[in-house]
């Protein structure tokens, strides 16, 4: 992963101080923390929130979105652990910062989000960052993304009353899925397993709180395009 011109010294420090947050909260995994230190985070965030980005908080990236919480996001790795052989599909890219994460930690990363501009933004900083092994679309990942199921790992940014449908039938057996299931205010974070057809379902988090999946498998909204 190149961070060529763009491997901001003034951040250094920040970046530090919010690996220590993160290993404060129980992630001691060492290619997960390592990750945080090779992908800047400000680059995924709008210039006028640059200061908070490595705050060990949600940060409002536009358009009624918020990047999720580091520590939540290395928690997501730390169960999951993508493999350099595997295939990650991801619903709500957002500002990509954990999409260049999990593309640091597998295959090839299927990225969808409904809102055209945080998808161009996204790819502007994995482009810039040379991060090669990613694939987005725009539309309404709430079906998905067919085209290159199955899937090993799912991983769902943002909460949604129930588990698609269509999440299941793309995960590979075996695969493994993280996903916010609850109310729009709060959700438990489920972690569902595929297994010799066998599907199981464990919550491994509870009270989380992650903006609302919109879509036709979700909560409804009318939105643009749809996944292929
Ligand atoms: N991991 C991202 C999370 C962003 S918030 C980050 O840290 O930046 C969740 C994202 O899901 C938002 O950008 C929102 O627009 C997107 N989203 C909501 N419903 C969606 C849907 N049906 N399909 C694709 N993306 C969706």
């Amino acid at each position: 992963m190149g961070s060529g011109p763009l491997g901001d010294h003034r951040f250094t420090g920040y970046r530090r101080r919010l690996i220590e947050e993160v290993r404060g909260r129980g992630i001691d995994d060492l290619e997960i923390l390592q990750l945080f230190d090779q992908v800047p985070r400000h680059l995924f965030m709008p210039e006028g929130v640059w200061n908070r980005a490595y705050e060990d908080a949600p940060i409002p990236i536009g358009y009624h979105q918020t990047a999720s919480q580091p520590s939540l996001q290395a928690l997501f790795l730390s169960i999951l652990k993508p493999r350099e052989t595997e295939r990650v599909l991801e619903i709500g890219t957002g500002s990509g910062f954990l999409t260049a994460l999990l593309a640091g930690m597998a295959e090839r990363v299927y990225s969808v989000e409904r809102i055209r501009e945080l998808s161009a933004r996204a790819r502007k900083a994995l482009d810039d960052l040379g991060i090669m092994n990613v694939a987005l679309l725009v539309g309404d990942g709430t079906i998905g993304w067919r085209k290159y199921a199955p899937y090993d790992v799912i991983v769902v940014s943002a909460a949604s009353p129930s588990i698609p449908k269509a999440y299941v039938d793309q995960l590979a057996d075996p695969g493994r899925m993280l996903i916010p299931i609850g109310s729009k205010d709060a959700q438990d974070l489920i972690l569902v397993e595929k297994v010799g057809f066998a599907v199981t379902q464990q919550p491994v988090k509870a009270g989380c709180t992650f903006v609302p999946l919109l879509g036709r498998f979700a909560w409804k909204e009318e939105v643009p395009g749809g996944g292929e």
